[in-house]
């Protein structure tokens, strides 16, 4: 005995007489509660007063597995009541996932139905499609699947015969909500909202698309190979996440001091401005440094320039850039960082005879800190001395290295 809650979706409340009891769990000569199944969870409520906890397929019957085990016996009529919220959130949920999928076949190519799954807080459908849901697409298929339920288009279903649904080309196959039913019947249960969608599915549904409520597109990934994954909230959840969209887009709006419509222009513009302006102090940045380096003192040794001076506020690679774009052939380039526990960079001209990673190796010999370097340059940090020192200790040097 199969439940009869997806041919009759809204009975809440049923008598039907004891069969089977085995500890907690209870089979009936017929029941309403739906089976946990393809994605949609089992019904809650109670059976005799005693609440219901899980709901399963169990052979051909169901298994209603209960809190506690009941006083009542076999053969005695036991009332079933099925929970009012949450079977029709489960049917509004449900059937919003048809009207997702009908809004997919609009606007998705190679459509294929690849899963589906209802939470208490969304609900998720999966496609296989060889269409990018880019933003745009996903925005469109939110707006199609609440045109569809203003629409109020009506939502019935019918046993057919498997092979005449398996020939149909129009109905999508819930394969998992079907597993069990298709390989062991001869008919198939087509659901179909009127207009907009047909599929092969053993759930719950609303019998019209009004029914269903605002439905919020919450969010799109790829669980999988080939697999684009679409959630969605219906209901309270729903509505609560529109607002928060709502409130965040006009708190985005205000603080550009612009419109919602003209946000998404002003935002790129601002950006963009943005992009210029950091390009633009970087290049005044870097002529500072060249222009800082330019009035460093010269001291002559042996037939080298050694250019001598202090760079304040600027980073040691940005000094060290600015030291190797400024060095001449016969000249090396000495900048200290005007900090506490300085760095040192040093650039060497190619005819300068100079190895920068000597002078650094010298400097760490005597003030500590770390670094090293090639011949035509090298850096190092952290000296335990003042930049006027580190300095000092170089025009004192009797020659170049
Ligand atoms: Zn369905």
């Amino acid at each position: 005995m199969q439940t009869r809650a997806p041919a009759e979706p809204e009975v809440r409340e049923f008598t039907a007489a004891v069969v089977d009891i085995d500890d907690r769990t209870v089979t009936l000569d017929r029941t309403y509660f739906y089976a946990e199944s393809g994605g949609q969870p089992a019904d809650r409520g109670t059976l005799g007063g005693i609440r219901v906890v899980d709901v399963q397929k169990d052979g051909d019957g169901v298994a209603h597995t209960l809190a506690t085990a009941p006083e009542f016996e076999v053969g005695e009529e036991v009332t079933g009541i099925i929970d009012d919220d949450f079977r029709t959130y489960c049917m509004r949920a449900h059937t919003a996932s048809h009207l997702l999928y009908g809004a997919g076949r609009r606007v998705l190519d190679d459509l294929g139905y690849g899963g589906f799954d209802i939470s208490e807080e969304k609900v998720r459908v999966d496609f296989t499609t060889t269409t990018d849901i880019d933003d745009e697409t996903l925005v469109e298929l939110e707006r199609l699947t609440n045109r569809a339920v203003w629409e109020s288009r009506d939502v019935s279903w019918e046993e057919v015969p498997t092979e005449e649904a398996i020939d149909r080309e129009d109905v999508a196959f819930n394969t998992k909500t079907e597993e069990g039913v298709m390989d062991d019947a001869d008919t198939v249960r087509i659901v179909e909202v009127e207009g907009w969608d047909v599929a092969a599915c053993g759930g719950t549904h609303v019998a019209n698309t009004s029914e269903i409520g605002p439905v919020t597109v919450l969010d799109r990934s790829n669980p999988g190979e080939g697999l684009t994954r679409v959630e969605f909230a219906v209901g309270p959840d729903g509505v609560d996440r529109r607002a928060t969209q709502h409130r965040a887009l006009r708190e985005s709006a205000a603080a550009l001091e612009t419109n919602t419509d003209d946000l998404a222009a002003t935002a790129a513009a601002i950006r963009s401005e943005r992009d210029e302006l950091r390009d633009r102090v970087r290049e005044l940045e870097r002529a500072a440094v060249a222009d800082a380096i330019d009035g460093f003192e010269t001291v002559e040794k042996d037939d080298t320039a050694w250019r001598l001076g202090t760079l304040d506020g600027v980073d040691t690679n940005d000094a060290g850039e600015a030291a190797k774009d400024a060095v001449g052939d016969a000249e090396v380039i000495v900048a200290v960082g005007d900090e506490e526990r300085p760095y040192v960079v040093v650039a060497a001209g190619t005819d300068s005879d100079v190895h920068a990673g000597d002078v650094i190796d010298d400097l760490t010999d005597v003030y500590g800190g770390g670094g090293g370097g090639g011949p035509p340059f090298a850096q190092g940090g952290g000296l335990d001395a003042s930049p006027a020192e580190v300095l000092d200790e170089i025009r004192d040097w009797e020659s170049a290295e």
